[in-house]
């Protein structure tokens, strides 16, 4: 189908970006990568009057790093985060998530801004970003503010991003030396969404998990922050038996919906297939 007529707008800066924004209110949406916004304006499931580029805002992109914390600019795409030197030894689990977002061209485009705002449970950077303890930085007209990323996202296609707010920016603290870390995504062939996938980040220390996130992507109205499954592994050595408790508790924690990627019970055994997976080989990454 055709979108509905539209006024296309390319600000070059921020601050007009906000302007128009506060102009055009409700009727205005915002343009990054246009691989989720674009294909809903065809369905007609989005109809705005306006559209507001951010393609031409130079200091929404860049990979930055600064007193133990990476910065990294929403309009970054997901090839940029894909050929960071500085991510690649730094925070390799964006790299090996990004690497499996949807295919080539899609990569070309779509940005991690664009892939959080959207606020799809199938996308896959929401929980990259609750197991790495990311935040979002959210810029309004009367404004600032930083959102964690375990807070941000509260349903399907809702965040906390308010009307008027341009996410300009994504916070990441530098994982510690020998931290583990995995992406494991269940997917049925290159460029589909997740069947079901779980990002993990883990510390160990002595023998025994100091720190740990479970995330996952696709099982669930919004990414699942497996909390419970972090809280039984916390302070006990990875052996086969934890990653069953573990396992448990991040299926018990999902609530899949049914479609043509299998049925609720498929979805919720895949969930915990990939959350096993993602442990055992974070915990074979880490130094120990
Ligand atoms: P857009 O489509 O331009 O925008 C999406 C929404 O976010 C819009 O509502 C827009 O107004 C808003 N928005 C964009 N940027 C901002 C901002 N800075 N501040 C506030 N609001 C903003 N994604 C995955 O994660 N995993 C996959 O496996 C996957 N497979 C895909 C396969 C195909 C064939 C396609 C077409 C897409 C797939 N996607 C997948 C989605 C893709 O990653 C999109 O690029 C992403 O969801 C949206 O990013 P975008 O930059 O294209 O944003």
């Amino acid at each position: 189908m055709i979108p509905q007529p539209f006024e296309y707008h390319a600000p070059p800066t921020l601050p007009e970006a906000l302007a128009l924004l506060g102009e055009y209110g409700d009727t205005a949406k915002l343009l990054a990568g246009g691989h989720s916004l674009l294909p809903m304006m065809k369905l007609r499931f989005a109809q705005p009057e306006h559209l507001i580029d951010l393609n031409g805002i130079a200091e929404l992109r860049g990979i930055r790093e600064d007193n133990g914390m990476l910065w990294i600019g929403a309009m970054t795409t997901e090839n940029q985060l894909i050929w960071s030197d500085r991510l690649q030894q730094r925070c390799p689990l964006l790299v090996e998530g990004a690497r499996q977002i949807a295919d080539p061209q899609v990569r070309y485009r779509g940005t991690l801004g664009g892939d959080l705002s959207h606020g799809d449970p199938g996308n896959d950077h929401p929980a990259l970003m609750i197991a790495l303890d990311a935040s979002f930085v959210l810029r309004g007209a009367g404004g600032e503010r930083e959102v964690a990323a375990a807070d941000f996202f509260v349903g399907t296609y809702m965040t906390l991003l308010e009307p008027g707010e341009i996410m300009t920016g994504i916070r990441i603290p530098v994982p510690a030396a020998g931290t583990g870390y995995c992406y494991a995504k269940l997917k049925r062939k290159t460029g589909d969404f997740a069947t079901a996938a779980a990002a993990v980040v883990l510390r160990m220390s002595g023998g025994t998990v100091e720190y740990v996130r479970i995330a996952l992507t696709n099982v669930g109205d919004t990414v699942v922050h497996a909390v419970d499954a972090e809280q039984a592994l916390l302070g006990k050595p990875l052996d086969a038996r934890a990653v069953d408790t573990a396992t448990r508790l991040a299926m018990a924690a999902c609530n899949p919906a049914p479609d043509l990627r299998g049925d609720a019970d498929y979805k919720r055994a895949m969930a915990g297939e990939m959350t096993r997976r993602a442990l055992n080989t974070a915990h074979d990454r880490t130094v120990k």
